[in-house]
Parts: structure tokens; C-alpha cells; sequence
């Protein structure tokens, strides 16, 4: 890390601030360096911060600050200060709001990780005697004494315990140079020294198919070489990637190297790490939103002091200064859950490979489904390809098979078709699990008063409440507000005629407790997996076939594998498709065929095969048959197509300005101002505003820009100058969404 001679720094301050400012600090003998982690009074407060640099020299030396602490700790690594600036510009936010992602728990940096130690400074036990500057106290006399016998530095709490003495004699005595006061840092957590990892060298599963083992060997040159190449690892699901990347983190171990490895929260399972477990025989370092500060600050502080070997986390992982990386793996690379959509709104998967190119280290890609845009950038050459094309444990692929509603049409208030009750039917005489997919939570997505039409509507939200019958309440999925079931209608008064439309998961779970009143249900939603524990618990009955029927939305379709699940049922194969946005139709893709890799993952033989039922009104839809044929690549090629045609992602580029207020009118003010002095581009297209999808959210009016050019266009500096042109009112909020996920 480059040092800095001079006595005046430049410091990125932790806050909503982009420039660095200028402090001083006290002549040390080997100066600073950037990346640094600092305590700097700041206003009133104290805040931390980086140095970035050497400080200007405009500020008058008596009217600069001065640098309060510089923390022990190694600096931030300069790939991780180039994320923080390229993040920054990238999403159009401050750089000091991306540091302070970075530095956190900023309590791993501010509370102490350093125990204080106490030495003795004399050679002989006559130069104690000859002290004659101070007068030496009996307590004084004690402490002198028992340092020089212990012969080596003393933890304060042993020194206190030992002589009974106070902590300000102590401190009296440091400054009075009569002891020796020093600090020695707490062992940070690691997951390498508790398994002695030195020792372990690992073998190479020798079981790999030539596929894997061309994949891993592709991917073991660049980690030696420490070669940033982009690695797509595309396989079925089943086909072995897990094993594969695997395979290349006990290279980068071997290699004396840290690992990180992004998965969306909700793959993150106990059966990932148990998985993992078995194959490295010790623990990774998991970091998701729900551990505790405590784990986050042992594991932030053994990324930086690189004591961590494998670091696994959810998407703000990205965000650990790692010092010595050596490979990162992102997978389910498609999933949206890597797009932050509130606070700093970045992508996990875009930056890591940024992250991973600034560490000069390859990054691997791993999906089943890829994005669009991953797949664009493979076939361009930007990514090297790897693929899996077989299940890894040889099973064949299931059968898909449409089921068309407008012919098979379940009874009026049921939703499953006769002929998927005959298949369920089969598999339950056989003792073998079905699975019913259904992306939606609850019992009923709408609920209306047959007598005056009323939609049951949300307070606070412009959307329908959710009926969850189970716990007799109607629910908004989006800001939580939540009331109980009525039979009652607000506006009309009439009694008796509240209907529940459409289906949720435990509507199916009634269905088909009419249906097979025998059979053993679980449904997987988050309303009903709220704990960890229920849900390993559900998991290893699932397992373990102690289940006969499962009835799951989103959470289900990824990663797990259920050695007895033979069938897979989607309830509805076009919710998802008409949802209009960029991605609807890429999305209700990736996850259908997610959901269908659930099934028959460990068939024997083509008699064993696993099926999969769409039901579907729409069986003439591209999605459907690409899916019905198995034929990804055929609707990638389509999508692209369609994408080029109207220059949109990966071909243009995209961004979004959100704005929000509590007051309409003070909002419509603002929306029309700034179209007023929307910038004219030829490359440049502006459409808005307009009332967004979702215009009444949490209590607040919305409005969108969508702002869409060529790719040669500076998105970035269009927005910046486009917005700094005027102020934005208080009162109203403006976030800026660069490569939008959601378009709500
Ligand atoms: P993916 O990540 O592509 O879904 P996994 O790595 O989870 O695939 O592998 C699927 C299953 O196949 C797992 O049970 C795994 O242990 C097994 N497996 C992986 N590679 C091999 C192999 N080379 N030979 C036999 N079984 C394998
Ligand atoms: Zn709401």
C-alpha cells in the first residue's frame, strides 16, 4: 500500500460524502499509508474513514483537524478503496455511503480488539531502587516488582488481579514512563487455524466426470497464474457445479488464498454448509443479515488480517476487505437477490467481477439458468464457458409435459387439473414425493365483496392485500400493514359476500387435503419456515421421505435435492409472464426451470425418470415451449433478439429515476420541473413521468423515469447533470436506479 510522507492526509469520511477531506496527522516515523482506517473529528462527532491520499495543503494549518486514532488494524486493501470509488460513480451515490458498507460492523474497527499489556523497563532490579525522579509508593513498588519478575508483558486484567491496584495507577505510571504500556490484538476468529488448515492438503475428487474435470482444471490455471478471468460454470441443475467450484476453493487453500463466495440469502442453507462440511472438514464463515454482530465483527476483522480461508455470504459480503483474495464464486449468478434495491441500490454479482478484476482473480459464475446478460457476455467471449451438460449422477432429465387448462379445466374454486391429480395419485401409490410449485404466498392474492366489487385494498400501498387464511388475517406483501378477515364489506355493508380469488400455497394445501386426506402435506413459504431451525427440520423430513406431498413457492425451487421427489406440479405456469417488465419473461424462465430441476435428481433408469406438469392457459407461449422443449439456448436467442431489436439491456443501457413524496401535488410540481430541464440527447431517450407501477407505497406517492441510451453513452454523467440542474425539494426523495431490476 502506497505510504505517505507528508503530515497532512486526505480522509474518505464514512457518511454521506463524496470528496475527502483534510486532517493532519503527528509526525510518524514511517508515515501512513492509504487505506488506513481513522477516527477523525468530524463537526460535533467523531467518525471513521480512510485515507485515500495526500491532502491538499489549501486548509490553514491552524484550521486543520487532527487525525484522532489510527487504528491497528492492516489497511483496507486497494482493490476493495477501488470498488468503494468505482461502486460509487457506477450507482451514482456518495463514496463515503459505499466505505461505510465497507467499514461494517464499524464496531469490528472502533470497539477494542487490542488488550492492553503492561512490561517492565528495567534491565536489573538495582535500577528500581535508584528511581528518584518519583517517589515509589508501596503500590507502585508492587507493580515495578511484579512486572520485572514476570519477565514479560502482563494482560492489565492479571496485573490488576495480581496486585490489587487500580487501573489510574496504572495509567499514572505509563505516563510517568515507569512501565512500559503496549497493546497485543485479540485473536480474530479464524476458520483456518482452528482446523489447522496448513497441514491439509487436499486431494481432487477423483470421481469427476471429464466435464468437471475440465472445468476445475480451467479454472485452477487462473487461480495459479492469479489471471481475472470470468468463468461462466453452466450447468443443469444436478450437473455438478457445486462439487466443481468445490473442487477449485480447496486449489485457492492450497494456494495459501481466501475464498469468497456470494449465494442469494435464501440458498444459503444449513444443507450448504453441512455440504461443505464434509468436503473441507471445517466450517466457512457465513455472513448473512441475520447472524449477529458479534460473528460479523470476528469474521470482517479475519477477512482483513486474511485469517479466514472461505467466506460465504449473502450479496453485502462483497463489501469484506479481504486481504488476500484469491478467487470468488457467485452462485445462482441469475438471481435477483444480488441487486440491492434500497440504500446504496448496487448489484453484488456486477461489482464482484469489478472486485474480482481489481484483485487480479478469477471469478467463477454458476447458474443453471444464467442471466441474459451473462449469456450475452459468454457468447461475445467476455466469459470463458465451462458446461455441464448431464446430471452428475447420471440421472436422466425429467420428462416435461404441458397441461392445457383451457381443455383440462380444473373445477370452478380448484386449481389442480384431473389429469395432475391422476399423476399425484400414482406417485403417492408408488411412495414417491410430488412437488406443487406455486409462487405465491397466502391463501388468496385478492380478495373482493361480490356485491359492490370492492377490492379489498392496502392503506398505505396502492396493491390488494393477501388473504392468509391460516391466521385469519388479510396482509400487505409489501409494507406488512395487516387486518383481520371480515365478513363484512367496508364500503357497501353487505354481509356474507367477501370472496377469496385466485389461489395461494395454502389454498393448494386445502385442495389437495380434500383430494388425498391421507397424505402427508408441508408447505414451504416464508410464513410457514419463519425459523432456520423449522426449516432444517421440514428439509430432513423432505429428506428423508417423510413427506409425501410438498407445496412450495419460490423457496423451493432452488439448490435442495430430495432423493425421492419424482414429480414436479406448477400450479400456474403463467403467473409471472405478463408481468411487462424487462425481465418478466427472462425470470418466470430461470425459475420454472428451476423448480422443474427438482425432479427425479437421483432416477436409476429411464423408467425411474422424474416428470413435470405445467399446467398452463397459454401453452402457445414462447416461454412455455422453450421450456416444454428443454430448449434454454432457443429462448435465449429469442429474448436477445427481441432485447437488440428495441436496444434495450445488454444491448443499450438503462437507469431509473424514482421519485417519492407524501404530498401528491408537491411531487407532480417536481416531476414536471425536471422534465423541464431534461437534457436533449440524440443517443438519449426519456421516458416519464409516470405514475410508477406501484404509484402509493408505504404511505408515499411514486413517480418513474426511465432513462435509456446507447451503450457508447455515459448514463451516469447524463443523470448527475440532469438532476444537480435543479434542487430537489424537501419532501421528496430521488433515487437514482442504475440497471434496474425492479420497474414496480
Ligand atoms: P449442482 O450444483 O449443479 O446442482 P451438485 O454439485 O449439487 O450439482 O451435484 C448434484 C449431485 O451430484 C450431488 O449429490 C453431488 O454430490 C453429486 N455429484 C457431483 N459430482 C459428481 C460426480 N462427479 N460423480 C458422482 N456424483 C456427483
Ligand atoms: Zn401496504
Amino acid at each position: 500500500m502506497k505510504n505517505i510522507k507528508s503530515n497532512e492526509v486526505a480522509v474518505l469520511v464514512s457518511g454521506p460524502f463524496n470528496e475527502p477531506f483534510d486532517y493532519s496527522v503527528e509526525s510518524i516515523k514511517d508515515g501512513v499509508c492509504v487505506g488506513q482506517v481513522v477516527l477523525v473529528p468530524f463537526g460535533k462527532r467523531k467518525n471513521v474513514g480512510i485515507i485515500v491520499g495526500e491532502g491538499t495543503r489549501t486548509i490553514p494549518k491552524e484550521k486543520l483537524k487532527r487525525i484522532e486514532e489510527i487504528y491497528e488494524i492492516n489497511p483496507i486493501p486497494q482493490p476493495s478503496i477501488e470498488l468503494i470509488n468505482f461502486l460509487a460513480n457506477w450507482y451514482c451515490v456518495c463514496k463515503g455511503l459505499v466505505l461505510k458498507m465497507v467499514l461494517s460492523p464499524v464496531e469490528a474497527i472502533t470497539s477494542t480488539q487490542y488488550r492492553k499489556v503492561y512490561k517492565s523497563k528495567f534491565q536489573d532490579s538495582d535500577e528500581i531502587e535508584a528511581i528518584n525522579e518519583y517517589k515509589i509508593t508501596s503500590k507502585r513498588k508492587l507493580i515495578l516488582d511484579f512486572l520485572f519478575k514476570s519477565k514479560q508483558a502482563v494482560f492489565q486484567e492479571d496485573l490488576i488481579d495480581n496486585t490489587g491496584v487500580s487501573k489510574s495507577i496504572l495509567k499514572d505510571m505509563t505516563k510517568k514512563n515507569l512501565i512500559v504500556q503496549e497493546f497485543v490484538k485479540k485473536q480474530a476468529y479464524s476458520n483456518l487455524k482452528v482446523h489447522n488448515y496448513n497441514k491439509i492438503k487436499f486431494e481432487i475428487n477423483k470421481l469427476l466426470n471429464p466435464e468437471q474435470k475440465n472445468a476445475v482444471e480451467k479454472i485452477n490455471v487462473s487461480i495459479k497464474k492469479k489471471k481475472p478471468d470470468c468463468f461462466l460454470l453452466d450447468g443443469v441443475p444436478g450437473s455438478g457445479k457445486t462439487e466443481t467450484y468445490f473442487q477449485t476453493v480447496k486449489t485457492c487453500l492450497d494456494e495459501g488464498k481466501q475464498i469468497l463466495i456470494l449465494l442469494p440469502e435464501i440458498s444459503l442453507t444449513p444443507d450448504w454448509e453441512k455440504r461443505f462440511y464434509q468436503t473441507f472438514s471445517f466450517a466457512p464463515l457465513v455472513w448473512h443479515s441475520g447472524i449477529t454482530k458479534t460473528k460479523k465483527k470476528q469474521i470482517w476483522l479475519s477477512a482483513l488480517n486474511s485469517s479466514a480461508g472461505v467466506i460465504v455470504g449473502a450479496r453485502s459480503a462483497l463489501m469484506l476487505p479481504i486481504l488476500n483474495l484469491g478467487l470468488i464464486i457467485v452462485d445462482e449468478e441469475h438471481d435477483p437477490a444480488f441487486k440491492q434495491e434500497e440504500g446504496v441500490r448496487y448489484n453484488a454479482r456486477d461489482m464482484a467481477i469489478y472486485k474480482a478484476i481489481r484483485s487480479s482473480v478469477p471469478i467463477v459464475l454458476a447458474s443453471a439458468t444464467p442471466s441474459l446478460e451473462t449469456y450475452h457476455n459468454m457468447k461475445i467471449g467476455k466469459y470463458i464457458h465451462l458446461t455441464l451438460p448431464k446430471r452428475a449422477t447420471g440421472a436422466a432429465l425429467p420428462d416435461i409435459k404441458l397441461i392445457d387448462l383451457k381443455v383440462n379445466t380444473p373445477d370452478r374454486g380448484k386449481w389442480i387439473s384431473s389429469v395432475l391429480t391422476n399423476e399425484i395419485k400414482s406417485k403417492l401409490d408408488n411412495r414417491e414425493q410430488s412437488l406443487l410449485f406455486l409462487n405465491r404466498r397466502g391463501y388468496a392474492p385478492l380478495t373482493i365483496c361480490n356485491s359492490c366489487g370492492n377490492k379489498i385494498k392496502c392503506v398505505n400501498c396502492e396493491t390488494w392485500l393477501v388473504e392468509h387464511r391460516s391466521q385469519n388475517t388479510l396482509v400487505c406483501h409489501h409494507c406488512g400493514y395487516t387486518k383481520r378477515i371480515s365478513n363484512t364489506c367496508d364500503i357497501c355493508g353487505t354481509e356474507g359476500r367477501i370472496k377469496a380469488c385466485g389461489p395461494g400455497v395454502e389454498r393448494i394445501e386445502e385442495e389437495i387435503n380434500q383430494l388425498f386426506p391421507k397424505a402427508k402435506l408441508t408447505v414451504l413459504s416464508s410464513d410457514t419456515m419463519k425459523s432456520q431451525k423449522t426449516l432444517v427440520k421440514t428439509l430432513e423430513k423432505i429428506k428423508n421421505n417423510k413427506v409425501d406431498i410438498i407445496i412450495g413457492t419460490q423457496m423451493i425451487a432452488k439448490g435442495h435435492d430430495f432423493p425421492d421427489l419424482k414429480l414436479v406440479g406448477i400450479i400456474d405456469s403463467d403467473v409471472g409472464l405478463s408481468g411487462g417488465d424487462l425481465r418478466a419473461s427472462e425470470r418466470s424462465f430461470q425459475l420454472l426451470q428451476q423448480v422443474s430441476g427438482r425432479s427425479g435428481r437421483h432416477a436409476i433408469d429411464e423408467r425411474d425418470k422424474g416428470v413435470v406438469f405445467l399446467q398452463t392457459y397459454d401453452n402457445e407461449n414462447p416461454i412455455i415451449r422453450a421450456i416444454a422443449k428443454n430448449n434454454r439456448d432457443d429462448f435465449f436467442e429469442k429474448e436477445l433478439s427481441s432485447r437488440k431489436n428495441a436496444n434495450m439491456p445488454p444491448y443499450g443501457r438503462l437507469a431509473a429515476i424514482i421519485i417519492s413524496s407524501k404530498y401528491e401535488r408537491k411531487l407532480d410540481g417536481f416531476a414536471s420541473e425536471l422534465l423541464r430541464v431534461a437534457p436533449l440527447f440524440k443517443n438519449v431517450k426519456i421516458f416519464g413521468p409516470a405514475p410508477a407501477p406501484l404509484y402509493f407505497l408505504r404511505g408515499k406517492y411514486r413517480r418513474r423515469f426511465l432513462i435509456k441510451s446507447n451503450k457508447t453513452v455515459n448514463i451516469q454523467d447524463v443523470l448527475l447533470n440532469w438532476t444537480n440542474k435543479i434542487k430537489t425539494p424537501h419532501n421528496v426523495k430521488l433515487t437514482i436506479d442504475i440497471d434496474p431490476f425492479s420497474f414496480m
